[in-house]
């Protein structure tokens, strides 16, 4: 199919797209990469009148590192490639480097920008998984001026975001990772490329005595949102890092996710796989972590 007919526009500067989006509304969608809009036009599954192509503000296309704080900010245009490529991001947030490969197929991720990612919310995509296991924040403009957002607040359902009308998502900040500190993006998928049956994010920090102090576990696929574990990442704090620990944990996962089943994957699979990549992902990002703690010491 072709889309329905539109009015193409592509504006030189942020303060110019979102005067149009502004001026346009809901009529309007911000073109990022294309590669979720463009196939959902093509399908007339959405069906905007004006599309505002904003690959052409160059200032958005930016990953800089704050050296006071050593957070990590992503401009709206850095594209999945550039997550999975970049030193700094590799430095900075591994997490995002692993998980990046792991989206998609090579032709898309040199188009796709990780807030197109984030703008179409669907919850079978890592990167909103991450983002939550990162603590990132987002930030979002309009002609009215700029606004500050959780992750954790971002994501209201599927395809669903808490992005008013004229708004865009600009920048995302990821703070710097505490010392002493693991991670690890796992997935199940059919083929590689293909959206995740199951797959989860984690983080976790030791405490200098070696014991865990913070830990984020998010699941993607595992629900209408990114699903954040919360029983099981709190069951692990004070424990030492090890295998029953690890096992213990992901039994607790299951009374955090709410998975939809799918033709591929029946939501009892995909129950199961949540328990078995959590277990993986733990151990991996536990050894990371221990492995932190040794060199610093
Ligand atoms: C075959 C195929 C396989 C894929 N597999 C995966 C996968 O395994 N995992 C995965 O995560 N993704 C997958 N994707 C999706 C891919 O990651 C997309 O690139 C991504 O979802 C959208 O990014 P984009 O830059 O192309 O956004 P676009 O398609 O241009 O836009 C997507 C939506 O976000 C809005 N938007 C874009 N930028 C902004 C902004 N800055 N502010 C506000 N709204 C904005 C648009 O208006 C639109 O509603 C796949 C896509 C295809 C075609």
């Amino acid at each position: 199919m072709k889309p329905a007919p539109f009015d193409y526009l592509r504006p030189q500067t942020r303060d110019e797209a979102l005067t149009l989006k502004a001026e346009h509304g809901d009529d309007a969608m911000f073109l990022a990469g294309g590669q979720s809009l463009v196939p959902a036009m093509n399908f007339r599954m959405a069906q905007p009148t004006v599309l505002i192509d904003i690959g052409a503000l160059d200032d958005q296309a930016t990953i800089t590192i704050d050296p006071a704080s050593g957070a990590l900010h992503l401009g709206s245009r850095v594209r999945h490639r550039q997550l999975e490529f970049d030193p700094q991001i590799a430095a900075t947030a591994p997490l995002l480097a692993e998980a990046a490969p792991l989206v998609a197929h090579a032709q898309i991720r040199n188009r796709g920008t990780l807030c197109g990612n984030l703008a179409h919310a669907d919850p079978a995509s890592e990167f909103p998984a991450v983002m939550l296991a990162l603590d990132a924040t987002f930030w979002v403009a309009s002609t009215a001026g700029k606004r500050e957002l959780a992750a954790k607040d971002f994501f209201l359902g599927i395809y669903t975001t808490a992005l008013e009308e004229t708004e865009m998502l600009v920048e995302v900040v990821l703070p710097a990772s505490p010392p002493r500190s693991g991670y690890a993006f796992v997935e199940m998928a059919r083929r590689p490329g293909d959206y995740a049956q199951m797959g989860v994010a984690v983080c976790m920090a030791l405490h200098e005595t070696g014991t865990i102090e913070s830990a984020r576990i998010v699941l993607c696929s595992a629900g209408d949102t990114p699903m954040n574990a919360h029983n099981a990442a709190s069951a692990l704090i004070g424990e030492v890092p090890d295998q029953p620990v690890f096992e213990a944990a992901a039994a607790l996962v299951d009374q955090d996710i709410a998975p939809l089943g799918s033709v591929h994957a029946s939501a009892e699979f995909q129950r199961h796989l949540a328990q078995v990549l959590t277990r993986r992902a733990l151990s991996i990002a536990g050894a990371r972590a221990t492995g932190e703690r040794r060199q610093a010491a």
